[in-house]
């Protein structure tokens, strides 16, 4: 009987051990997959983007298109604070880099590292350089070679596809 008793205590110290290793073992694939899911997050279909956003957002964000000039109230934003993706959430500009271009779009000479893509398009005939979020791949605008220094680049943003979230930069 106690024999049978230490035969079976045995085997279950062996298979807690077993499963420990195994558990700590498998962690890393635990934490890979989550980080896949994450990458995956912000991989939607078109129709799960129009039910997550505005359609003024949606049509700029996943369409390219424009806003209407000084119909977004971000354009007038003075107050010191980030501006965030309107579809992701992820960090793009600061008002440090904010400027009042006159265009009627929010304008920054220069974005957070890491924030933004670029890409050509043609759709006025003339190239133009698109930007879009580095996330979720979101239309911001179109950036230009006429703006202040540092840089002289000229950020040119429709408002409704940021968020700003005010606070210390
Ligand atoms: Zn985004």
């Amino acid at each position: 009987m106690s024999i049978n008793f230490l035969f079976l205590g045995r085997r279950s110290l062996i298979v807690f051990l077993f499963t420990s290793i195994m558990r700590f073992a498998l962690k890393p694939i635990e934490v890979f997959a989550s980080s896949e899911d994450s990458i995956d997050e912000w991989n939607l279909s078109n129709d799960q983007w129009k039910k997550k956003l505005s359609p003024e957002a949606y049509s700029v964000l996943r369409k390219e298109g424009t806003e209407r000039p000084f119909s977004n109230s971000l354009n007038n934003e003075k107050r010191e604070g980030v501006f965030h993706c309107a579809g992701c959430d992820f960090p793009l500009f600061t008002s440090k880099t904010k400027f009042d271009s006159g265009t009627g779009w929010p304008s920054f000479w220069d974005h957070l590292p890491g924030s933004i893509e670029t890409k050509l398009d043609f759709k006025l005939i003339v190239p133009r350089t698109e930007y879009h979020c580095a996330r979720c791949l979101g239309h911001q605008g179109h950036v230009f070679n006429d703006g202040p220094a540092p840089t002289g680049k000229r950020f040119c943003n429709n408002g409704v596809a940021l968020i700003f979230r005010p606070g210390s930069v």
